[in-house]
């Protein structure tokens, strides 16, 4: 079946109690039993719930896999996955993965005797298998990366991570997998902030591992109920009912952010637009070859950071939040705002850095919103 078909009902018969058409919020911690260990199948909420279950299967099913794990959160899905290693171990990472990511890995992890190195995208395109040496157990990718849009070769770099038998984990929060599925290119586990495109709406947190792996996928879970970063029902029936609109969604983000993306290209206070579906774009073409459109995210450099402050301000539908994917337009400073925290690093978000989350209302109003908030900010900053 198509992408679009599974998103409404793989994992989602009618209820078998009620024939209720959407699954219901199994909003309960616990189970009765028939005899003591007889049960249906669930029986603490914090180990299984039939509204989790339902969110697995589907979210798997559109990532490609077979095995899907729901988190709390989407850094509640990463630290899952740095149990899957060792005090010792190396995880070589892109440069410029999410702050939330770089915090733990820097602050909690690093502390406690795991070894990190940090890439660049393009090193790691041009040269992944020179960082990868015996002690090396994940390859952390993210493409597009999170705020500069960078684009990794994830299967070239799948080949050299394998070569050296290290994982390959892919962060795919970006680009949703209606536009991109790294198992397919390679990757061996790829993780997901929910709260993203998948839910869509801006209206819960939430974390997601998937996998082909059967022993990986075996550990998750066992780590997922140990862990106990796990989701409540109604969030992950809010993700269930973002999934049902995930691709007709991103088509509009898409077509809205190629919209923004080439009307910005062409104004002469913004110096640089960065958006891989810009033929300039250093990523373009392999974001071409591994994605079927290039996402709705867009990120420009302004001229100053009072500029681009600025600018953040005085948009009026782009709201100034931070986070990213929902319906609804968000404009933000990653330098003061979600990158905060990588304002130490060597990757550290430029000053003059502005990233947008093109959401999916009218384009034209979308582009006339940051018409007028180009000549505000520009009177603003004293240009
Ligand atoms: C938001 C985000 C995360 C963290 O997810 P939370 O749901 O906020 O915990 C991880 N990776 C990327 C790329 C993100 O954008």
């Amino acid at each position: 079946m198509d992408f679009e078909t599974r998103a409404i009902h793989e994992g989602q018969q009618p209820d078998p109690a009620t024939g209720a058409i959407t699954v219901p919020i199994y909003q309960t911690s616990t189970f009765a039993q028939e005899a003591v260990g007889e049960t249906k199948g669930y029986d603490y909420a914090r180990v299984s719930n039939p509204t989790r279950t339902a969110l697995q299967l589907c979210l798997a099913s559109l990532e490609g896999a077979e095995h899907g794990v729901a988190f709390s959160s989407g850094l509640g899905a990463v630290t899952t996955l740095m149990h899957l290693v060792n005090p010792g171990d190396r995880v070589v990472a892109v440069a410029d993965v999410y702050g939330g990511v770089y915090r733990m890995f820097s602050q909690v992890y690093e502390p406690k005797g795991y070894d990190f190195s940090w890439v660049p995208a393009e090193e790691l395109n041009a040269n992944a298998a020179e960082h990868i040496d015996e002690r090396t157990r994940i390859l952390w990718l993210e493409s597009p990366t999170n705020p500069v849009l960078n684009i990794i070769d994830i299967r070239a770099v799948a080949e050299a991570a394998h070569a050296a038998g290290a994982m390959v984990v892919v962060d795919n929060t970006f680009a949703s997998p209606y536009l991109q599925q790294p198992l397919q290119l390679g990757a061996d586990v790829v993780v997901h902030s929910t709260t993203k495109y998948l839910g869509g709406h801006s209206d819960l947190i939430g974390g997601f591992a998937a996998t082909n792996d059967p022993t990986i996928a075996e550990r998750l879970l066992f780590l997922q109920k140990s862990l106990g970063a796990v989701p409540g029902p109604f969030d992950c029936w809010l993700v269930l009912r973002g999934l049902k609109t995930l691709a007709v969604r991103m088509r509009k983000h898409c077509e809205n952010a190629h919209a923004v993306a080439g009307y910005l290209n062409e104004h002469p206070r913004v110096p640089q637009v960065l958006y891989p579906g810009l033929p300039t774009h250093p990523g373009h073409a392999i974001a071409a070859r591994q994605m079927r459109d290039f996402g709705g995210m867009v990120s420009i450099l302004l001229e100053s950071e009072e500029e681009a402050v600025a600018f953040c301000a005085s948009t009026k539908i782009f709201q100034l939040a931070e986070s990213l994917g929902g319906v609804e337009s968000l404009i933000e400073h990653p330098a003061r705002m979600t990158h905060a925290s990588t304002a130490e690093a060597p990757f550290a978000a430029a000053r003059e850095l502005v990233r947008l989350s093109v959401g999916i209302e009218s384009a034209e109003d979308l582009v006339e919103d940051l018409e007028s908030a180009l000549v505000r900010s520009a009177a603003t900053a004293g240009a």
